[in-house]
């Protein structure tokens, strides 16, 4: 079968590549880690740097098509390999959500209403941005967060200040502190012919920054579901992609939406459609990636995805193997370090 090039061995490599094996692929995953999560199914392997020119001409040449599994992937990766193998999502779309800044002037051009937002780039442009953003407010690295990392919640201008000096000099950028009543998330999947699919809604708690629990059907009003999947849908053909991509929304009490992020590549907040639909987000990735057309979004059962995460997550995962309503994902990580995500477990629950 074909050749699939996934960048990065995380865990979203590693059920990608899972999912490329079942449709007949082969999943050629290269990246540092000798023994990520998806190093260890891929059925081939290249473990080597980012910026080794050498070894990205290998990969090049040793497969069909290449993807992603997260979008902090050095741009010049991808434009090293643009020139010698089709990727999908292309260099555009990783580029915009790399950098908060550029993805934020993407939603805004795309149709999607984000949380009023300045860059900060030092003192002076800190003090505007407060001035225009107002307080309360979270101050943002551009490039490289995640799970919370590289942000701080804003309450007065001393706050305002600490942060900055702790987060300088990376680029910034100041949003307003947003009092949704719920975090959505809705999936894109778009082929190659251009066809849009978009599973369900998706309603996410956070503790501690990460994402706790995704509950579908969100316990939202239907129209906020729907247009939730309106936005991604727009986010999908904007980017031009072929993949999947994922929306974060903020619910406002009004019932507006907001965009948070995009990522573009499969998200944690679709891990339930791996058991409660017939194609997970991961089989779509791979089927708009390997120039497939896309299968059904239609949920079989109302489904809670809950993420086991260290080191909690260890004892949690034993008892969830006997109880014939749950599927258990486990990723094969070394150590179940504290805020690591360790697997997941999808509870399927009756209509
Ligand atoms: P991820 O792991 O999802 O990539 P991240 O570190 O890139 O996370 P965000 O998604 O921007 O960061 O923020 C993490 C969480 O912090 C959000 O899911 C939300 O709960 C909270 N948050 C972020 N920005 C705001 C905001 N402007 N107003 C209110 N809460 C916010
Ligand atoms: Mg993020
Ligand atoms: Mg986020």
């Amino acid at each position: 079968g074909a050749r699939i090039g996934i960048l990065g061995s995380g865990q979203l490599g590693r059920m990608s590549a899972m999912a490329a094996a079942r449709l007949g692929y082969r999943a050629h995953v290269f990246g540092p880690e000798a023994d990520g999560p998806g190093m260890q199914v891929a059925a081939i392997r290249s473990v080597a740097d980012y910026g080794d020119a050498e070894a990205l001409r290998r990969f090049a040449d040793a497969v069909d098509v290449v993807t992603f599994e997260f979008e902090n992937v050095p741009a010049a990766t991808l434009a090293a390999l643009e020139g010698r193998v089709e990727c999908r999502p292309g260099l555009r779309a990783l580029s915009i959500c790399q950098d908060r800044v550029a993805e934020k002037r993407f939603l805004e051009s795309a149709g999607v209403p984000v949380a009023p937002w300045q860059e900060v780039t030092d003192r002076a442009s800190l003090e505007a941005a407060l001035e225009a953003v107002g307080l309360p407010a979270v101050l943002k690295t551009t490039r490289l967060g995640y799970d919370g990392r590289g942000q701080a919640v804003i309450r007065t201008v001393e706050e305002a200040r600490s942060a900055f000096a702790r987060l300088a000099p990376h680029p910034l950028v100041l949003e307003g502190f947003i009092p949704f009543t719920h975090e959505i998330s809705a999936i894109a999947a778009r082929s190659a012919d251009g066809t849009v699919a978009v599973f369900e809604a998706t309603e996410n708690e956070h503790r501690h920054h990460i994402l706790h629990r995704s509950v579908v059907p969100a316990r939202v009003a239907p129209e906020a579901a729907e247009q939730a999947r309106q936005l991604v849908a727009r986010v999908a053909e904007g980017l031009d992609l072929i993949g999947v991509v994922a929306l974060e929304m903020f619910l406002l009490p009004d019932g507006r939406l907001l965009g948070n992020e995009i990522a573009p590549r499969p998200h944690n907040s679709g891990h339930w459609t791996m058991d409660a639909c017939t194609c997970s987000q991961f089989e779509q990735h791979i089927r708009a990636v390997a120039g497939l057309p896309l299968g059904p979004v239609a949920r079989r059962c109302d489904v809670v995805m809950e993420n086991l995460i260290g080191p909690e997550g260890l004892a949690a995962w034993p008892p969830l193997l006997g109880r014939p309503d749950v599927v258990a994902h486990w990723y094969g990580k070394g150590e179940a370090r504290p805020g690591r995500k360790l697997g997941h477990a999808n509870f399927l629950l009756s209509q």
